[in-house]
């Protein structure tokens, strides 16, 4: 089976992602979107990443999603509402035992993944790591973090994990990754919207705890609904600590509403009202706090879906 990283998505992860393996001597290919953004890349030189202001090319190889050859290994770097058209698009290219990793946060998009593909193993990733693009081509690692993975169809670590400790990606095996992923969807639903209406940093919001503390008392009710009894634990007072842990900064669901930028809301607080629906459970602050942040989004001209 060939050790290739094939990466969908050269954006801000993606980018991290494959300059990492690159760095280390792993085979990476990038897919980027369509012939132009090819002839773009290829026009640059490669992709750069600014790591504690050393700047550093890698001349990564990449094609688009019409090339041909087998993948066997891929890394699904695209944003959430994107990952599973672009994946349908690769799949009569993936090979029989292929595996899927899914940076995307939030959840939901890793179902899409996995019904396009469903022979293929998908292991689900929780990062929080941070990068983001400076130029078309060039990515700064602005944030050391750590990674979980994990894939709740099966514990077994994949063969390629130990590729991640060499190319310097902090990462554990979790076999309680979807516990991991909902905890960080309750935290950032309780947070990242609030930050956009209220239009503030995160430590903005240590003026309207009453509120962040209705929607952590509904998120509790609906984690321990939803099976996920120990992703509600002490959820108050975690949300308060990263208020406080990153008052001055501003939320990815805020920086993507400053930049006109299509979010992930869907993904996020628009999951967990879906789910609370599909229980049954009552979640009115949720429910009105996904309004107002919808109808925010539309008064900017921006998708709310
Ligand atoms: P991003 O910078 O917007 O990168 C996404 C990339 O996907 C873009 O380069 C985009 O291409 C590409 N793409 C979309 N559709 C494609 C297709 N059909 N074929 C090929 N490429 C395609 O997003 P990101 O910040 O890396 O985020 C990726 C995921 O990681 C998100 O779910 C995010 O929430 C999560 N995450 C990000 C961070 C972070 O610090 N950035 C941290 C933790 C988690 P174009 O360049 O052509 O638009």
């Amino acid at each position: 089976m060939s050790s290739t990283w094939h990466i969908l998505g050269a954006g801000s992860l993606g980018s991290l992602w494959a300059c990492r393996l690159a760095r280390a001597g792993k085979p990476v290919r990038l897919i980027l979107r369509d012939q132009q953004r090819l002839v773009d890349y290829q026009r640059g030189g490669g992709l750069a990443l600014v790591e504690h202001d050393n700047l550093r090319q890698y001349a990564i190889p990449a094609e688009t999603a019409n090339a041909n050859g087998p993948i066997h290994r891929l890394l699904v770097a695209c944003k959430a509402y994107d990952a599973a058209p672009a994946v349908a698009q690769l799949a009569p290219r993936l090979a029989l035992g292929a595996e899927l990793v899914l940076l995307q946060n939030g959840l939901g998009s890793q179902d899409e993944v996995a019904e396009q593909v469903p022979h293929a193993r998908c292991v689900f990733a929780s990062s929080t790591e941070g990068a983001f693009r400076e130029d078309a081509w060039q990515v700064r690692f602005a944030g050391h973090g750590f990674n979980w993975l994990g894939d709740p169809a099966n514990p077994s670590v994949p063969s390629w994990f130990a590729d991640l400790h060499d190319a310097g990606i902090p990462a554990q095996w979790a076999l309680d990754i979807p516990t991991r992923l909902w905890r960080k969807l309750a935290l950032n639903c309780a947070i990242n919207p609030l930050t956009v209406l209220h239009d503030c940093q995160n430590g903005g919001l240590l003026g309207h705890l009453a509120e962040v503390e209705q929607l952590c008392d509904e998120l509790v009710g609906l984690l321990r609904r939803c099976g996920q009894p120990d992703a509600a634990t002490d959820l108050h007072e975690d949300v308060q600590r990263v208020i406080v842990a990153t008052a001055a900064n501003y939320s990815s669901m805020y920086q993507d509403v400053r930049h006109g930028r299509r979010t992930e809301v869907h993904y996020l607080l628009g999951h967990a009202c879906r789910a609370a629906s599909r229980h049954g459970l009552a979640v009115p602050h949720l429910e009105r706090l996904q309004q107002r942040l919808v109808d925010n989004l539309r008064s900017r001209g921006l998708r709310s879906d």
